[in-house]
């Protein structure tokens, strides 16, 4: 199909996290007919990552080649992506002063590690701004730092079905217009708080309006190998792709990521006696390394020398969100975190965006949806978004938390252990060998999800001709 004439389908995306930019990269790369635009409205002055590793499932890695990522982020790597069947972690019980190897888990494709600051350099620099010369132009892009959504609200009916019927309003800024506004802005999300209270049922999501603390923090940090590496030569953690360190509300992982120059560390505590309490003070912080070794005192002395490389940790309360029925209604979708933002222990939250990132790419793109498409084209498109997104997410959502308290010994079973006790090896090996069942998703292929929702599309399209 040659370029469409006249305006294109105006999408802006608020929040320009990896969500809101992997949207923008497969708008771009799935766009052959050349008929949309995209602003970013992204609320900080600048875009930044924090220093951590990223866990990327081979299923998300499908998605990266498919937008056009394989070729830029395949060097990142810990290892080639490909489905050989590799170590993700080996588990080890740790709360005690002798740990000990509890088992391997291994999966085809493993999990592919990177730095999250690498992921963003590799989705910016394939933004089709005007500025990327490099980068092959479907669609156009705009990118507005500084940029905080405050509101949105529509043109008066009198005007509609009105071309870029969405206003979008900002702190000191201008405010703009888009035909189709979606919410990648986070956990904390402003647009999810304005979507769920101009639901008609709006009551019903008043439990989903803020996100719950999950009586757990995390302590995070990367730490130079070399360090590693003069306190203790031999060290495991130097040439293992993953270490798991598990003990009763208590867990760490350690894998390597750019290049194996350092050691992502991620370490939970779970504080049963805080659970349905909330978070006071800001959700993340650096802290002492004096707080952080107290929390694990009394562990494996092989975990401990870990600890001892970090020199500045930072704490993060780790919360969730109640599960969203719905992400998208009218002309305003939720994306990301903002929509199902999830505990860590699947290694997905991320991922998760991305999948959402590409099924709207894929329905907006879609030859069927066009300029000129009608509001009611735009709310199957929506119905469609939220057949395929919502179900998978939700249950996501779920299986991190059954898989946390796995993690973390945290399982009825073994309610009469407390932290540091002997725990029947084979009780722990029921434990993990269902951690391992729970990650037999991770590499699934995703083209079922993209083949459903364009069937679904076309089929709803057929009907409307009929
Ligand atoms: C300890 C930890 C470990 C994790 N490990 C993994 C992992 O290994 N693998 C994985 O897949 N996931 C992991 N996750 C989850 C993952 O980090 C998140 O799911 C993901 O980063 C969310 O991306 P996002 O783009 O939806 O939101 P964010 O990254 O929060 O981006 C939102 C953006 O919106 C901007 N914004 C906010 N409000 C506004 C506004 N009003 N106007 C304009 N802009 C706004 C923000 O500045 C930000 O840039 C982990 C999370 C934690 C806490």
């Amino acid at each position: 199909m040659t370029e469409i004439q006249g305006e294109r389908l105006k999408i802006a995306i608020v929040g320009a996290g990896i969500a809101g930019l992997s949207l923008a990269v497969a708008i771009n790369a799935l766009d052959q007919d050349h008929k949309i635009a995209i602003d970013i409205y992204e609320s900080t002055p600048e875009l930044s990552e924090i220093g951590a590793g990223v866990n990327v499932w081979p299923r998300t890695w499908c998605i990266f080649e498919k937008i056009g990522l394989g070729e830029s982020l395949a060097p990142l790597f810990d290892h080639p992506p490909n489905l050989e069947p590799r170590v993700i972690y080996e588990i080890r019980k740790a709360d005690q002063k002798d740990g000990f190897r509890v088992m391997e888990i291994s999966k085809n494709g493993g999990g592919l590690r990177i730095h999250r600051a690498d992921l963003q350099r590799c989705l910016v620099d394939h933004l089709p701004l005007p500025s990327h010369s490099g980068t092959k132009a479907n669609s156009s892009c705009t990118l507005y730092l500084s940029h905080r959504l405050v509101d949105y609200t529509y043109q008066p009916s009198s005007v509609l079905p009105a071309k870029k019927p969405v206003v979008l309003h900002f702190a000191d800024k201008p405010s703009r217009t888009c035909d189709i506004l979606v919410g990648a802005d986070g956990i904390k999300s402003t647009v999810r708080q304005l979507f769920l209270t101009r639901l008609p049922n709006a009551p019903d999501y008043q439990k989903c309006l803020s996100p719950r603390w999950s009586a757990t923090v995390a302590y995070r940090s990367l730490i130079e190998k070399e360090m590693l590496r003069r306190l203790s030569p031999n060290h495991r953690a130097l040439d293992h792709p993953g270490i798991m360190y598990v003990g009763r509300y208590k867990h760490a992982v350690a894998y390597s990521i750019s290049g194996g120059r350092y050691l992502n560390i991620v370490a939970t505590i779970h504080d049963k006696s805080r659970e349905g309490t909330a978070w006071e003070g800001p959700w993340n912080s650096e802290v002492s390394r004096h707080e952080l070794l107290d929390q694990f005192r009394g562990w494996d002395e092989e975990f401990q020398q870990l600890l001892q490389c970090i020199e500045r940790p930072t704490r993060w309360a780790l919360h969730d969100m109640h599960p969203l029925d719905t992400f998208a209604s009218q002309r305003v979708l939720l994306l990301g975190d903002a929509a199902h933002a999830m505990l860590p222990y699947q290694g997905a939250g991320a991922g998760a965006g991305i999948e959402d990132a590409y099924i709207l790419a894929t329905l907006l793109t879609h030859r069927l949806t066009s300029t000129s498409s009608s509001p009611d084209h735009l709310s199957k498109l929506i119905d469609i978004y939220n057949c395929i997104r919502v179900p998978s997410a939700a249950a996501m959502v779920k299986s991190t938390v059954t898989q946390g308290a796995l993690y973390t010994l945290a399982v009825p079973e073994l309610d009469e252990y407390k932290e540091g006790d002997h725990i029947p090896f084979d009780r722990l090996l029921d434990v993990f060998h269902t951690v391992a069942d729970n990650w037999s998703w991770t590499s699934s292929d995703p083209e079922e999800d993209r083949r459903t929702a364009v069937e679904l599309l076309q089929r709803s399209c057929g009907q409307a001709r009929l």
